[in-house]
């Protein structure tokens, strides 16, 4: 990737840059159809400087697969921990989506590309070449919602990319509060809940888009904090907490080791 253009500080990305990219994939009426996109050049540029958009990537797997532990090995785990902490009461998304990929590629060591028959690394999951990548899409995702691709090669790419470029953040007595509060409505989940009841329930203790907590259901099971006790269980479009269940509880080992000891 090419080295970033400005690094956001911790009020969050240019304003201006933001609107441009959320302009470009999202209206009132959702997503914005290919066709109907519309970006000028000089907004293009000027969110491009602002490091929220980014030329196509052509990237091969090799590359990829180096340039992601290059980064896992470069990021101190207590910065993404951090990071996701403090987007709990700041509702800065960007900053919640980087501890799951980071986790996720921390477990992948380093592999030479082994296809299966959809053409697909059948450890990482990345193409043996991958040509004109949109990351603005990716980039899009990650500020609106946190992210919806956790465990994507080139999703795991860009997040931690742009993790690595982040200030790093310092969490608030209130984000440490709310993240009390969810582990509690985790912990007090009847026994047969399924991850999307529990994403409605955590309408209790952050303000958030019912899209937002179903990410945010998503990332604490990518990271470990909801571990499923039968990984064949599976429940409607979640992939890394399909399998969760109330009486799954949360793993207070997976809680310690990311976010420390607790008061
Ligand atoms: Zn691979």
């Amino acid at each position: 990737m090419q080295p970033p253009p400005a690094p956001s500080g911790p009020s969050g990305p240019d304003p201006r840059a933001k609107k441009i990219l959320f302009d470009t994939f999202w209206s009132s009426k959702g997503w914005i159809d290919r066709d109907a996109r519309q970006l000028s050049e000089a907004d293009r540029e000027y969110a491009k400087r602002h490091g929220m958009m980014f030329d196509p990537l052509t990237i091969g797997h090799d590359a990829l697969a180096t340039e992601t532990r290059r980064l896992v090995e470069s990021i101190e785990p207590t910065k993404a921990s951090a990071a996701f902490l403090a987007s709990l009461t700041s509702r800065r998304l960007d900053l919640r989506s980087g501890l799951a990929s980071y986790v996720l590629a921390s477990a992948a060591g380093p592999h030479d590309y082994v296809g299966n028959a959809s053409g697909t690394c059948v450890t990482c999951g990345a193409l043996r070449e991958h040509r004109d990548e949109d990351l603005d899409v990716l980039n899009f995702e990650r500020h609106k919602w946190g992210g919806v691709r956790h465990g994507d090669p080139l999703y795991t790419l860009l997040d931690l990319s742009e993790l690595a470029r982040t200030e790093p953040a310092t969490p608030t007595d209130d984000d440490r509060a709310t993240f009390e509060k969810i582990l509690e409505l985790v912990a007090d989940s009847a026994p047969k809940d399924t991850p999307g009841k529990l994403s409605r329930r955590l309408a209790d203790a952050l303000p958030s888009s019912k899209p937002e907590r179903d990410v945010l259901v998503e990332i604490l099971a990518a990271v470990g904090v909801l571990a499923p006790s039968d990984p064949s269980r599976g429940s409607g479009e979640f992939v890394h907490a399909g399998a969760w269940r109330g009486a799954d509880g949360y793993s207070r080992t997976a809680v310690a080791r990311l976010f420390g000891p607790r008061a």
